[in-house]
Formats: structure tokens, C-alpha cells, sequence
């Protein structure tokens, strides 16, 4: 408030300053011009108005007035892209560049509450690579980087909107299918867990082929994030268990 009355107050008075110039200004202009002999001139108030406009008003209102709108203009631009660029990179996986745990999360959230309010279905998944921890072993951790960026390439690739995935953990993937029932989300997830056991992954020097286990089930409303994902979790373990390169959707819900 202080400060809005201060710049109100300069401005004020960097006003009253340009007017006693260009009054000042323009009594000179006729003075020169009589003194040329250029009367006609002199007495001609819209050629004098024009100069004076030019010279002395146009310049400091410029200074003044525009330039410091223009700049604060560009200021706020420039903070506001930064505040969403901050607001990207702290949802963003940055081996992977999809969604980190955080930004999925939201997402499910999100898809929860669209769920409940419009009765929609909406499917989950959860997909973890099979045996990843020997390609690290095997190929080093930079081998096993390059597997996650592939694996999340093919995910967001085989995915449309609205639906979404993130990088939930390690090697685990959650895979959120908003308006999609649990038969309808099976078929998608079947898909990806086949194009990933069919996938040449190129380390390099060597290509290499690996498969992911998929536990899916379908958000039941009343549920909290807490009870879906340990649904979810449960039936990928179940795909673990009954041999890996499996879609396991829950059971008894
Ligand atoms: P399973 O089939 O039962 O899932 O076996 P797994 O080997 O995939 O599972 P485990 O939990 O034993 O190993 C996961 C490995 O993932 C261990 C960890 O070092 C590796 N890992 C986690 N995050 C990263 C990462 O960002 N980069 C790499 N290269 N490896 C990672
Ligand atoms: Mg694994
Ligand atoms: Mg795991």
C-alpha cells in the first residue's frame, strides 16, 4: 500500500516535471524559431506541439511509464514460467522424464475422485520389471538406466489420454486407466507386458530381452488410495509368484 502510494506520488511528479519541460520546451522552440525568422512557423502551434511532442514529451512518458510496465511485464512472465517449470520437474522422474511417484499419485487421486463422483470405472496397475536386479548385475547400472527409460517409453507410448503412467519405485510402474473397466484394462496391460517380452532392448554392445510382471484391479468405490494400491501390489506379487511375465488382476473384490 505504502509502496503503491510512493510510485503514485513519483509518478505524479515526474508528470508535473515533463509539463513545466515541455512549456519551458516550447516557449524555446518559439523563441529559436522567431530568432531564425522563421515566423510563420514560429506562430504555428501545431508544428511547435508536434516538435515538443516528439522531442521532450514522447521520450520520458517512455522512460517513465512504458518501460517499467514492459519490464515488470517481462519480470512476471519469466517468474510465472519458472513457478511451472518447478512445478513440472517436481513431478517428473528425471531418469525417465514420465511421472515420478508424486506426480502419479496425483493423478490416481484425481482419477479417484472422478470415479466416485461420475460412478465411472477406473482400472490400476502395477508393473515391475522381472528380474532387474540381474541386469544390473549383469550389464552394470548403466545398462539398467537405459532398460527403465525403454520400459518407460513403451508404457507411456502404448497409452492414450487420459490415461497415465508413472514411475512408482525402482523398476515399478503404476499404470492409472480412468473410464476403463477391469476386463478393458486386462486387454491394455496384456498388450504391454507382451510388446515389452518382445522388445529387443539395445545396451550397447548388447541387446537384450526381459519381461515385466503386471498386477491390475479395478478402483471400487468407497476405497481409499491405500486399500487399491495394496490390491494392486497383491496381485502383481501373485504374477510373481505364478512364474513372472504374467497379468494378474485381484481376486474377490
Ligand atoms: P523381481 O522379478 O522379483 O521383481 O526381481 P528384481 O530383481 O526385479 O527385484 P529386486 O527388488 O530384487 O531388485 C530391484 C533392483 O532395481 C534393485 C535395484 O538396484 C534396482 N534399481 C532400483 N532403482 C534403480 C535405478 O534407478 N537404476 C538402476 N539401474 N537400477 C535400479
Ligand atoms: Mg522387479
Ligand atoms: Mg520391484
Amino acid at each position: 500500500m505504502k509502496q503503491a502510494r510512493s510510485e503514485v506520488l513519483s509518478a505524479a511528479k515526474a508528470m508535473l516535471a515533463i509539463v513545466a519541460i515541455a512549456f519551458v520546451a516550447e516557449l524555446l522552440i518559439t523563441q529559436a524559431l522567431s530568432y531564425l525568422g522563421v515566423e510563420q512557423l514560429a506562430t504555428h502551434a501545431l508544428f511547435i506541439d508536434a516538435i515538443v511532442l516528439a522531442l521532450v514529451i514522447a521520450p520520458p512518458i517512455y522512460w517513465l511509464v512504458l518501460s517499467p510496465i514492459h519490464r515488470e511485464y517481462e519480470k512476471r512472465l519469466k517468474a510465472e514460467g519458472e513457478a511451472e517449470e518447478m512445478s513440472r520437474v517436481a513431478i517428473t522422474d528425471p531418469l525417465t522424464h514420465i511421472m515420478n511417484r508424486r506426480g502419479i499419485t496425483v493423478g490416481l487421486l484425481d482419477a479417484m475422485a472422478q470415479a466416485e463422483r461420475y460412478r465411472t470405472p477406473l482400472t490400476v496397475a502395477m508393473a515391475d520389471i522381472d528380474h532387474f536386479k540381474e541386469i544390473n548385475d549383469t550389464y552394470g547400472h548403466e545398462a539398467g538406466d537405459r532398460v527403465l527409460k525403454d520400459v518407460a517409453s513403451i508404457l507411456s507410448d502404448a497409452l492414450r489420454m487420459p490415461d497415465k503412467v508413472g514411475r512408482y519405485g525402482g523398476e515399478e510402474f503404476l499404470i492409472v486407466l480412468p473410464h476403463t473397466s477391469l476386463v478393458q484394462g486386462r486387454k491394455i496391460v496384456e498388450r504391454i507386458r507382451a510388446s515389452v517380452s518382445k522388445w529387443n532392448f539395445d545396451l550397447g554392445t548388447k541387446k537384450i530381452r526381459l519381461t515385466i510382471s503386471i498386477g491390475v484391479c479395478q478402483f471400487k468405490s468407497g476405497e481409499d488410495l491405500e486399500q487399491l494400491m495394496s490390491h494392486a501390489d497383491k496381485a502383481l506379487y501373485e504374477a510373481k509368484k505364478g512364474g513372472r511375465n504374467l497379468v494378474v488382476a485381484a481376486k474377490n473384490r
